[in-house]
């Protein structure tokens, strides 16, 4: 491609783009797609010769956009707001174009610097003591793991730097509560930890962990001899979006100094609002805690942020420091690498200063109330509508909920739910997710895409109630 196809068809692109944010709001919000379509629709081998780039162009009207889920759409109500700003959009590629790499300070000085201050903006978005040093990370999935190797480390005095794992020695263990992200299990399990040592605390009522039962389980765990080694807290679980009472962990955890990792992946975006913040109330007793700026934020995915308060633990648990990568400033900047898994780094912070700058803290905040108030009205609405039921507490932007018509067996309301959502979700009106709620199918309404005004749940709530009909 010469430098003046590059100019023309990154024009292509972007009016391609542009035309599709335009037109997605019609597009079956989730993808019309069987299993194996897409793939049998491409050739089975590499070409050969080159193709004309506008082939190319062309397959994405063609092949690609009809097998994707629009999660931009206004009519989108599944998972989670994974919202992608056009400011971040346009950071991401400027990240791409211009093809760096960090792999310490000095192989991109910038890289490092606007991390390190973009981050910083963040934790005072947030409401975070001055203490807290952020990074970036991929997912939360990630930043969760590498909390729960520092907190490994630290309990066993850096083990990692003798025999590791085959030490012997106690059995670290981890509390977590029963609603916490998969990902947390997962990165228990990744860290070495083993499920046997992985305890579930229970929850309240409102699907919070319970501080009595955690510090029943860690007497029960000191009393056999165990080394109760990590506590990871949910600040908006994903069923519930329930928020786990963290000032009241924090002091367990400091009692029997305990590493506390607190999961606030999604609901951390709401904390910019100074009248969200009682939900993580104590906060700045945690030792580490995962933001995702790619979820309701409005950067596009990945942009984790991960906050430590003692970065030189961080630094000491993933360090490395072979010759070809030292430099003579070593001793004067951070080295991100040493800050998380990977080596290189992308300039992720790129996309993360785009929106900063493009939207001010105050728009950004306009539009989490925006989705806080509509959230609000739609519970109420739903609340007020006899056969219809609000399951758990709506402090942010998700309600559960479930139709229950009278006379129905559990069986046969499980099968009524998981229907009228299949429905809704197969007619390409809108998005929502069923999951399983203390052992029963209820159905989660996310609101929060960027698009997504009261009309639109205005108009959700009308396709609900006729699917349930
Ligand atoms: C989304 C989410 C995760 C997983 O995030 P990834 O960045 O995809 O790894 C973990 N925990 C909670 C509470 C979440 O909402």
């Amino acid at each position: 491609m010469t430098p003046e196809e590059f100019r023309r068809y990154g024009h292509d692109l972007i009016d391609w783009l542009a035309d599709h944010h335009a037109r997605r709001d019609s597009l079956p919000v989730q993808a019309i797609t069987q299993p194996g379509e897409i793939r049998a629709q491409l050739p089975t081998s590499p070409p050969d010769a080159p193709e004309p780039f506008g082939n190319v162009i062309a397959d994405l009207d063609r092949l690609i956009v009809p097998g994707l889920s629009i999660w931009q759409s206004r009519n989108f109500f599944g998972y989670f707001p994974a919202n992608a700003l056009p400011a971040g959009i346009l950071g991401d590629l400027v990240s791409t174009g211009l093809g760096v790499l960090g792999l310490s300070w000095q192989s991109g000085p910038a890289i490092t610097e606007v991390e390190e201050v973009v981050t910083d903006w963040v934790r005072q978005m947030v409401g975070l003591e001055a203490g807290w040093r952020g990074v970036i990370q991929d997912t939360a999935s990630t930043s969760t793991l590498v909390a729960l190797i520092c907190a490994r480390e630290r309990a066993t005095n850096y083990a990692l730097a003798g025999a590791g794992l085959q030490a012997g020695g106690q059995r670290l263990i981890v509390y977590v509560s029963a609603h916490s992200h998969s990902s947390v299990d997962k990165a228990a399990l990744m860290a070495g930890y083993g499920r046997d040592n992985l305890r579930l605390v229970p929850c309240d009522e409102n699907y919070a962990m319970r501080p009595d039962a955690l510090a029943a389980m860690i007497a029960a765990d000191r009393a056999a001899g165990h080394h109760p080694c990590a506590i990871v807290a949910t600040v908006g679980t994903t069923a519930t979006t329930a928020f786990d009472p963290v000032g009241a962990i924090a002091a367990i955890a400091q009692q029997h100094g305990i590493w506390f990792h607190v999961d606030a992946a999604m609901a951390g975006s709401a904390m910019i609002l100074p009248e969200c913040r009682h939900l993580w109330a104590g906060i700045d007793g945690a030792d580490s805690l995962v933001i995702n700026a790619h979820k309701w934020l409005g950067v596009p995915f990945d942009c984790s942020l991960y906050f430590v308060r003692d970065p030189q633990h961080l630094v000491r648990v993933m360090g490395t420091n072979p010759s070809f990568l030292q430099s003579t400033v070593d001793d004067k900047v951070a080295n991100l690498r040493d800050w998380g898994i990977p080596l290189g780094r992308r300039f992720r912070a790129l996309k993360l200063w785009f929106v900063l700058r493009e939207q001010g803290v105050a728009a950004l905040q306009a539009r989490l109330r925006r989705d806080i108030a509509n959230a609000r009205d739609f519970a109420a609405t739903v609340s007020a509508t006899p056969g219809w039921r609000v399951l758990a507490p709506v402090q942010l932007q998700t309600i559960c909920l479930r139709h229950e018509p009278p006379g129905l067996t559990d069986d046969a309301l499980d099968a009524h739910t998981k229907g009228w959502a299949e429905r809704i979700n197969a007619s390409g009106a809108a998005y929502l997710t069923p999951a399983v709620l203390d052992g029963r199918w209820m159905v989660r309404v996310s609101i929060g895409a960027l698009p997504t005004e009261a009309a639109d749940v205005a108009a959700l709530w009308a396709v609900m109630q006729a699917a349930v009909g």
